[in-house]
């Protein structure tokens, strides 16, 4: 008898440690997830937005950002798009895993909200689910062509993209699509993982058919994208990653610059990029992109958690390395959703 009473009072006792482990180990994760630097503490200018005010005049380019490196070029006549990542799987799909697919009444919204009426290309920086889960749904509803990777292809062919819309690119082959001239150059991934590993790298063999985990989404080859008009020029860095000399031909006026999990890796190495895809190019105007959390829902800019990536310390390593290689060129964030004017027109009568 007694050696039972004993029994359930030890059992009792034990239970009450287990759950008030488990209660402060979820408490400090939900901490940790929630403590976040602000945006606000960057003091970077936006660049000058279109407004309902603005004179548009023929060769005007806009880039308008959505979150991660999604974003929209457009001069009035033609429209490229860069990734395609609407849907925004949740911290929930990802952790567990959960199979995931295109969320068509988001997509449509979207393309109509924002105009993209006039799609001609549509572009991922390479194949992993922040940047071309929604590429095949795009293309659906257009008649844009989806360029990339052998893998990228295979994410397009398991949405049903219609084969003549598939191109699967060579590097350094230039795509011309009304003024614009795309070129994309064999690039890396940013090597964030365990041992600077590339997260989910390898490819995609057979058409990926969703809902999918988004693990099913692999890297498939990483590439610097060359947007060139008679405007101006603009490189887009989709990930924080570099083959050195790379870009050693390539001159630009801008730099969409993707800096997700830079800060983590390192200064040395952030250090390098910045002269790789930066001092390079020779570029004057740098906007830093993918600083944002891809678990929010899309139209929601939020910082990624301190312990992950520190946009704050990144930033403030970005203007020391402007003000250390290239003390010409300005930095700027981009702002969601509002067309940002690149390469203003002088009008005609000014
Ligand atoms: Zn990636």
């Amino acid at each position: 008898m007694i050696a039972k009473d004993l029994f359930v009072r030890w059992s009792k006792r034990a239970a009450l440690v287990i759950g008030a482990v488990l209660v402060c180990s979820v408490a400090l994760i939900a901490g940790l997830w929630n403590d976040r630097p602000d945006l606000g503490d960057i003091k970077w200018p936006t660049h000058d937005l279109l407004n309902a005010s603005t004179e548009v005049v023929d060769g005007t380019v806009t880039v308008t950002w959505f979150g991660v490196t999604t974003m929209l070029f457009d001069d009035g006549e033609t429209q490229i798009l860069i990734d395609g990542f609407i849907s925004r799987p949740t911290i929930a799909d990802i952790l567990l895993g959960r199979p995931v697919e295109s969320d068509a009444a988001k997509i449509n919204y979207v393309m109509n909200e924002f105009r993209m009426r006039q799609l001609a290309a549509i572009i991922p920086a390479h194949s992993h689910f922040d940047h071309a889960m929604d590429v095949g749904a795009i293309a659906n509803r257009s008649y844009a062509s989806i360029l990339g990777s052998a893998t990228t292809a295979q994410i397009a062919r398991g949405a049903g993209v219609p084969e003549d819309q598939v191109i699967v690119v060579s590097s350094n082959t230039e795509y011309t699509f009304g003024n614009f001239t795309v070129t994309l150059v064999n690039s890396a991934h940013a090597p964030f993982a365990w041992r600077g590993e590339v997260p989910l790298a390898g490819t995609i063999e057979e058409p990926l058919r969703t809902p999918a985990p988004v693990t099913s989404w692999r890297e498939g080859g990483s590439y610097s994208i060359v947007v060139a008009h008679p405007s101006g020029t603009t490189l887009v860095q989709g990930s924080a990653g570099f083959i050195e000399g790379a870009l050693r031909d390539v001159q630009v006026d801008v730099v969409m610059l993707g800096i997700g999990q830079l800060e983590s890796i390192g200064r040395d190495y952030a250090e390098q990029y910045w002269q790789e895809i930066v001092t390079t190019t020779g570029a004057k105007r740098v906007f830093a992109i993918h600083f944002d959390d891809f678990t929010q829902p899309f139209g929601t800019i939020e910082l990624m958690p301190r312990i992950l990536d520190n946009f704050v310390t990144m930033a403030s390593w970005l203007e020391a390395f402007r003000d250390t290689w290239d003390t010409d060129t300005r930095l700027f964030l981009p702002v969601f959703g509002q067309p940002i004017i690149l390469y203003p027109q002088e009008s005609p009568g000014a």
